[in-house]
């Protein structure tokens, strides 16, 4: 087997046995991302000379017999909204098409201090605003398992470029299912980690109060890795929590004895797509095949996840988003009259239509007047969601739903109808607004063979335990082995 089809895990047990070398694993991503990127689209830039120049010194170092990180060689690509010293940062929006920042974000530093060779930064919807990749300013990404499909969003690229085994390891960011949801689409493993659990010093802002760096990989023990070497606390993001990091990577393989798997029922309510509704039930029965008590329970407050999610995105979208002013960052309008109509035209050329939509909406309900109705009640009842998944976990482990109501739509299919767009988020975003952990793993194939995910959620900081669930899973299948022609 070509060593790039193998696992993170598996290719850092080959460059340790000496069986392969970080150099040659680099430039065999190179060499799929020239092939397969022309069709699907997943990378916005690639760092080949830099990559190849890093992967040469770690192979060194791990001749020399020093002591190496541990993603120690392995390529691995980001969402391009994680900021890199030296490299461009374009959130896909023209705004920040010439963004070099000066830093790396604490998640790049980490992954350098683990020895990973950093190879390019994969596309997303503009700031991370969308659910199919389709609202990035440059380019659409294309699903591996059928290019009419989309690739989810808003981290498409980084799930593509894991489902093409462009990169056996990527980053994205979850505000309301960025990592889960295309994840599923592309039939990988995806993971966001509890709210503060991961620094997002350096990660561009959409909604501050949900946003969530987290790993992609192609098996579950690789993003129990991933997670672990990105995980804890960092004083520059004042939301980090400062609690020990579970050893993820070193309990996954042990199974949870006594396991009990909560299903919603509002999560099997009208529009789930028949096909998706049996994998679903189809992973219950492997549960129980291993000895899982289901345990039916209700999400009461689930109907309002959409309008709340979106009011408080929107919300902080719009505060967070002002900074863009061609002043401080990014885009300025070669033609204004003064300085008021400077602000307008270089934001008016900088942003796409989706990202106006949400800046508009957000200036809306915060503003003076409609705060209390609508901004206000948007966090009460986020404090009710939150309310039901503490009573949920009282009684289950994990609660396990469908990750999307339908595989991967068509390209084209949702987007120029913003709330169907937004109503297909319906599964991810109450996980966001809870700040609990989450995970998406593959759990079938739709007729038409399109990958189906499978979401198993944790109470807050019980990431260790969604991984090793979730493994079980993996184990007693062979979903995760299948892959796009
Ligand atoms: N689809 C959701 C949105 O558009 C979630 C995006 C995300 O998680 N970044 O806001």
């Amino acid at each position: 087997m070509p060593a790039q089809l193998s696992s993170a895990v598996d290719l850092i047990a080959q460059l340790n046995r000496g069986e392969t070398s970080s150099v040659e694993l680099t430039e065999g991503c190179l060499q799929t991302i020239a092939t397969q990127d022309p069709n699907i689209r997943a990378f916005l830039s690639t760092n080949a000379d830099a990559a190849i120049a890093q992967a040469k010194a770690i192979d060194e170092k791990r001749k020399a017999g020093q002591s190496v990180g541990k993603l120690a060689g392995l390529p691995i690509a980001l969402k391009d909204n994680m900021c890199v010293t030296g490299v461009k940062t374009t959130c896909a929006s023209r705004i920040l098409e010439n963004f070099v920042p000066p830093y790396d974000a604490g998640v790049v530093e980490k992954l350098k201090a683990a020895d990973a060779v950093l190879v390019g930064k994969t596309n997303l919807d503009e700031f991370a605003m969308g659910s199919s990749t389709e609202n990035s300013a440059f380019q659409v990404t294309r699903n591996p398992w059928n290019l009419e499909h989309t690739v989810g969003g808003s981290s498409g690229g980084s799930a593509a470029a894991v489902a093409a085994r462009m990169v056996p390891l990527s980053l994205g960011s979850d505000t309301g299912g960025s990592i889960r949801q295309p994840a599923g689409f592309c039939g990988v493993v995806g993971m966001k980690p509890t709210y503060g659990r991961v620094s997002r010093y350096g990660l561009v802002a959409y909604a501050s109060s949900l946003d969530q760096i987290g790993p992609f990989a192609t098996d579950v023990a690789s993003a129990a890795l991933l997670f672990e070497v990105i995980s804890g606390h960092d004083r520059r993001d004042s939301t980090s929590v400062d609690r020990p990091v579970p050893a993820s990577s070193q309990t996954v393989e042990q199974p949870l004895t006594g396991l009990r798997v909560g299903i919603a029922r509002e999560h099997f309510a009208e529009g789930l797509d028949r096909e998706v509704e049996a994998a679903i039930q189809h992973s219950l029965d492997v549960y129980r095949s291993l000895g899982a008590e289901i345990v039916e329970l209700s999400l009461p407050h689930s109907k309002y996840a959409i309008a709340t999610y979106y009011l408080i995105a929107a919300s902080e979208a719009s505060s967070n988003l002002a900074r863009f002013d061609g002043v401080h960052y990014g885009h300025r309008a070669a033609k204004f009259d003064n300085l008021i109509d400077m602000y307008s035209a270089s934001r008016g050329e900088g942003f796409g239509p989706e990202v106006k939509r949400r800046i508009m909406l957000g200036t809306y309900a915060l503003s003076a007047g409609y705060y209390d109705a609508y901004y206000l009640k948007a966090l009460r009842v986020r404090r009710l969601i939150r309310s039901d998944f503490d009573a949920a976990f009282k009684r289950c482990d994990v609660l396990a739903s469908p990750i999307a109501s339908t595989p991967a739509f068509r390209l084209g299919e949702l987007v120029n109808d913003p709330l169907a767009m937004y109503l297909s988020d319906i599964y991810t975003i109450s996980a966001n607004l809870a700040g609990i952990p989450g995970l998406s793993l593959p759990c079938g194939l739709s007729s038409t063979g399109l990958p189906i995910g499978l979401q198993l959620l944790a109470a807050p900081f019980e990431e260790e335990k969604l991984f090793r669930a979730a493994r079980m899973f993996e184990r007693a299948t062979e979903w995760h082995t299948k892959r796009p022609k």
